[in-house]
């Protein structure tokens, strides 16, 4: 299969960018890492340069794109939490949009017209049913959520006015770190439940919070379904080629199919490190739906992509040493 050369790979110091400039460089691909630093960590990118700047100065990333001549963009960089973006909207509609806005037209300046673009299942909000698939209605339900439809709404128009061609990939919950060990899942500050557990399992960090135990799922909590990162890796590299190939534009889920509830990821991360999980029960978190299981078939069916990594504990056990290797050196 053909794919592009050059990629600039915005976000690449983040979590999820960093494990596919790793699976980028396995395939042959040189990956450009563009990040402001902001999230990101300058240790995770190890496949290729670093060209530190904002996405909203224009003219830096026409630079970039130039000196490196891109053939192509992976678009991670984002503000993405939705908590945060809560109680800080204008944050992440400044940094995420208009980070979107320059991009685009730093794209159009030089001629570069295929983007990948990382979106979420946030966009979906609420689901009237699941599993969901690339039909169920798009309602948001945090200003997060938004940011990313708007993007992918940018993608749209601009790709109907003129040259752009994309794949929006909509991802539900990332989880798990290289398989390979090199790099880990790391953010700051961490709000996500698998690391939180880890943390909590191995005492660097609190008891676990559940947040709600009254929701209409069997065991009360929300369920997710959890996408290995390396999973999320390979993706991206099959949207490369696709669009290569000639692909139409696209927007697809990237998930299992598969549910596993807030006590289930307990449960995995207990068996896996041998220890309790402390928790604590508390009240529902604002804005997390019930239920969130992706219908993977059209990722599938377009991209010829599947998740390998399926197994939950499987994914914690990947992430896992990051977490014991904290502990390890707190009892130093
Ligand atoms: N969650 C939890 N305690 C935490 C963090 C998360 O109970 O400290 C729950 C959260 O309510 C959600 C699930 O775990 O149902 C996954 O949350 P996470 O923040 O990892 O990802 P999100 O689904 O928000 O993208």
């Amino acid at each position: 299969m053909t794919a592009p050369a050059r990629i600039l790979v915005t976000g690449g110091a983040g979590y999820i960018g960093a494990h596919c400039c790793k699976s980028l460089a396995r395939a042959g691909i040189a990956p450009v890492t563009f990040d402001n630093l902001s999230r990101g960590h300058r240790d995770v990118v190890k496949w290729g340069p670093l060209e530190v700047g904002d996405l909203r100065d224009r003219g830096a990333v026409v630079r970039a794109l130039i000196r490196h001549r891109i053939e192509a963009v992976i678009h991670f960089a984002a503000l993405a939490y939705v908590g945060e973006s809560m109680v800080r909207p204008t944050l992440y509609y400044d940094n995420n949009l208009d980070g979107m806005v320059s991009l685009l037209g730093a794209m159009a300046h030089v001629g570069v017209t295929q983007i990948v673009f990382s979106s979420s299942c946030a966009t979906y909000g609420v689901p009237q049913s699941l599993p969901i698939d690339e039909t169920t209605p798009q309602n948001p339900i945090n200003p997060y959520g938004r940011t990313k439809l708007f993007c992918e709404w940018m993608l749209r128009d601009a790709a109907e006015a003129g040259d752009l061609r994309y794949v929006a990939l909509r991802y539900f919950n990332a989880a798990g770190a290289d398989p390979e060990g090199e790099i880990g899942e790391r953010h700051t500050p961490e709000t996500h439940l698998i690391p939180l557990a880890l943390m909590a399992a191995y005492g660097t960090g609190p008891a676990l919070r559940v947040f709600g135990t009254d929701y209409p799922t069997p065991d009360g909590t929300c369920i997710r379904d959890y996408i290995h990162v390396a999973d999320l890796a390979q993706a991206h590299l099959r949207a490369l080629r696709y669009l290569a190939e000639g692909g139409e534009n696209l927007a697809a889920n990237l998930g299992t199919g598969q549910g596993a509830s807030v006590l289930e990821v307990i449960a995995a991360v207990e068996r896996v490190t041998g220890r309790k999980v402390p928790v604590s029960f508390e009240a529902r978190r604002p804005g997390d739906p019930a239920e969130l299981v992706a219908d993977p078939g059209l990722a599938s069916v377009r991209l010829g992509f599947r998740a390998h990594h399926r197994d939950l504990d499987r994914m914690v056990a990947d992430a896992a040493p990051w977490f014991a290797v904290s502990a390890k050196e707190l009892q130093r």
